[in-house]
């Protein structure tokens, strides 16, 4: 007996093959074609970028990422920016230039201003190079010189297209990767910088501290929250210049490779299913907090349509009931100039999805940029 007990209560399936079921179910169909591809890219290893932290030594650091053969891709991307403002004024001038459809307006298309992308600088190997970033040491002063993360995670914070001056909100902020290059562009006024997880904040404060000297992280300049988001909107309403939404999802890329803290455990299916609702709900809070004319960027890592694009479209619809309009915000010529890093799906519905592939095996990551209207 106790043996058919021990058999009946060990797990049929483990939760990484769990998610493996669900997601070749779900995205065999949404990605059709693609989902091969994208998923030999997800249960392969992952590439990293390497977040260069102004507050250290960046030019050894810098020196040493480019002797290894590896590049700045913001910086890149700046550039090709820049030639795309040259080509489409030249363009404007003879005919009507493929990005600037009729439905593509002039505001929509400035998506990333070369002022922050000078400041956040995130270094890739190649294409196809599989080499991996060294674990970051501290300069002299003992700060870090770099934080490793999914290179397309720093879209949505390029697409943020912060200000000098602006007055920031990071709702779901642990473990601190797009804190850290919010921080990076050093135009913030004020970062409220929040996660209600109390243990994962504390995690988020040791980065902070690792890569930001104390001067630049006082209550003035930067404040750490451990609230629940979904109430932002009644504790600071039309109060941000601009709102990051990053928020829990399936995490597609976790799911099918590790075993721990796995959201497609059987325990946790609730949980999951309640995903999109706590999404939602997040979305609305970070709506509701931004200014009239401020903008918010919703993100997650899953390539799940009812986590990505329909979250965006039920939040828009309540915010609306709400007295609260928004616009989605054009960023197909973000997408259009880091084409050279990172795989886009080709033809989104709404907002952006970083696709993980052999070759530039980052994501998945899918962002969408709302403007309030009012
Ligand atoms: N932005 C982070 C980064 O770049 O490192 C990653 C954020 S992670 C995808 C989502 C976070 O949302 C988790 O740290 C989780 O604790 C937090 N979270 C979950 N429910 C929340 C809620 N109701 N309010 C605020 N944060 C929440």
């Amino acid at each position: 007996i106790a043996r058919r007990n021990r058999a009946t209560s060990r797990p049929k399936f483990s939760s990484t093959s769990l998610a493996l079921q669900y997601f070749d179910m779900n995205y065999g169909t949404d990605l059709g074609d693609l989902w091969p591809s994208v998923r030999i890219g997800m249960l392969s290893e992952q590439k990293y970028g390497a977040l260069i932290n102004n507050f250290s030594n960046t030019g050894d650091v810098m020196t040493t990422l480019q002797v290894q053969g590896a590049h700045d891709f913001v910086y890149n991307g700046a550039l090709a920016w820049e030639e795309k403002q040259k080509t489409t004024q030249d363009h404007l001038q003879s005919e009507e230039h493929p990005l600037r459809s009729s439905t593509t307006s002039e505001t929509q298309e400035a998506a990333l201003p070369p002022s922050l992308s000078t400041n956040i600088k995130c270094f890739v190997f190649p294409k196809g190079d599989i080499s991996r970033f060294k674990s970051a040491r501290p300069d002299g002063s003992g700060m870090l010189g770099y934080y490793l993360l999914d290179a397309a995670s720093m879209l949505p914070v390029l697409a943020l297209d912060v200000q000098e001056g602006h007055n920031v909100l990071d709702l779901c902020a642990a473990p601190g990767g797009k804190t850290l290059a919010l921080l990076q562009t050093q135009a913030i006024r004020h970062l409220a910088v929040n996660d209600s997880s109390v243990s994962r904040t504390a995690r988020l404060r040791r980065v902070l501290h690792s890569y930001v000297p104390r001067e630049h992280l006082t209550e003035d300049r930067v404040r750490i929250t451990s609230f629940d988001g979904r109430r932002w909107g009644e504790l600071e309403r039309d109060t941000y210049d601009r709102v990051l939404v990053d928020v829990p999802c399936t995490t597609d890329r976790h799911s099918l490779q590790e075993e721990d803290n796995n959201v497609f455990s059987r325990v946790r299916a609730k949980e999951r299913q309640r995903l999109p609702l706590l999404q939602i709900q997040l979305l609305l809070a970070g709506l509701e907090a931004t200014r009239p004319g401020g903008e918010v960027v919703y993100s997650t890592c899953t390539l799940s349509p009812l986590q990505n694009e329909c979250v965006v479209e039920q939040a828009l619809e309540l915010a609306q009931e709400r007295g609260v309009s928004a616009q989605v915000q054009d960023l197909r010529p973000l997408a259009h100039v880091f084409r050279d890093t990172f795989h886009f799906l080709p033809t989104p519905r709404l907002g952006e999805l970083v696709l993980p592939h052999l070759t530039a095996n980052f994501g998945p990551i899918y962002l969408c940029k709302l403007r309030r209207t009012s």
